[in-house]
């Protein structure tokens, strides 16, 4: 087995030095274990801030993959099955079956096995809880996403154009801007480009806003504030921007500008409607089947080169969902 390991916390935005890359014999699997062999890895914002908080140095990365089953001495998983794994950044591991997900049973054919890490997996599931459980949009409401090209963002802004939304997204590479008017998006723009994204939000939206799902974080948020409608609702997914601060965060934001215009602003995680994933996958799966959720997968072929993946995504390489390839 080939592992990635954390040798040092990161510092800063992480560097090549910060991962070694391990070979390991792995034994036989016990009774009720199985050996795991990477199909697909996922690389994701969470692991830079997470790998502080769970993890030690000296441990493998974290993070989920698509593994078949290669030995099986448990019922539950049987060989040539699919799992979701916690198992990080490993190429074969051994699992009691207590960290795995079997992979949604019928499975369609000709829905590729990786959107189980994307649109039909985890940022799938977060697009949908932030806006059904923590936002509430309504049909008819305008809503702002920044990140918007990638895994969650691309979902957030789809499912709100079926719900009958105006969407405005903000992403940093015309060929991301040029993605979203693929998807639909009604007004997309590069922030990294535009000048003052006051004056963006502005012409994208002259009413405002009523619903921003937040990604970045950072002064985006400052401005983005400003141009809420009154009663306006935020729903703090992420703060990419933020995660290779080395300062403590001090927070932009103008708490004026919540008072005055009486905004809502909840931080939340996926994780809290675990209850309903099962549910809520089958729903993502039925729009993708449908047609009206597209997935773009930005994929890096080899295990060698996750780090350069994970850190090409936290400066935004990714078009969609980041995924390695064994
Ligand atoms: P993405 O696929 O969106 O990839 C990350 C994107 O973030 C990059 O492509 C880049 O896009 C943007 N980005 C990177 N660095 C910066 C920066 N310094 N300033 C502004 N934008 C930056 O990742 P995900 O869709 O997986 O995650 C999106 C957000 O959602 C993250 O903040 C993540 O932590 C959060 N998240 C939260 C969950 C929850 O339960 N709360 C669950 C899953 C994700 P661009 O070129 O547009 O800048």
């Amino acid at each position: 087995a080939k592992k990635w390991i954390l040798v040092k916390h990161f510092d800063g935005f992480p560097k090549d030095s910060d991962f070694e890359l391990k070979t390991e014999e792995l034994p036989e699997p016990k009774d009720g274990e199985v050996l795991l062999e990477a199909v697909f890895l996922s690389a994701d914002p969470y692991m830079r801030p997470f790998s502080k908080f769970r993890m030690n140095e000296g441990d493998v990365m974290i993070g989920t993959q698509v593994a078949k089953v290669i030995q099986s001495n448990n019922p539950a998983f049987p060989v040539g099955s699919h799992v979701i794994s916690r198992g990080g950044w490993s190429t074969h591991t051994l699992s009691d079956g207590t960290d795995l997900t079997p992979v949604m049973a019928d499975w369609p054919q000709d829905v590729p096995l990786s959107l189980a890490l994307g649109t039909v997996g985890m940022p799938g599931l977060t697009a949908l809880y932030g806006i059904e459980e923590v936002l509430g949009l309504q049909k008819g409401e305008t809503l702002l996403v920044n990140a918007a090209a990638g895994a969650v963002g691309s979902v957030v802004g789809q499912i709100a154009k079926k719900m009958g939304c105006k969407v405005v997204g903000s992403a940093g590479s015309d060929a991301k801007v040029a993605f979203l008017k693929e998807l639909g998006f009604d007004e997309a723009f590069n922030y990294k480009t535009i000048g003052s994204l006051e004056e963006a939000l502005k012409k994208a939206s002259p009413e405002g806003y009523d619903c921003f799902f937040e990604n970045v974080g950072g002064p985006f948020s400052t401005v983005a504030l400003q141009q809420m409608k009154d009663f306006g609702r935020i729903a703090v997914c992420g703060s990419i921007s933020l995660y290779n601060d080395t300062a403590p965060q001090t927070g932009p934001y103008s708490h004026l500008t919540m008072i005055i215009k009486q905004l809502k602003m909840e931080g939340f995680m996926q994780s809290r409607w675990e209850h309903k994933h099962a549910e809520s996958l089958k729903r993502l799966m039925a729009w993708v089947k449908e047609g009206k959720l597209h997935s773009r997968e930005h994929i890096t072929r080899g295990f060698e080169n996750m780090p350069a993946a994970f850190m090409g995504l936290l400066q935004g390489d990714n078009i969609g969902k980041a995924i390695i390839t064994v």
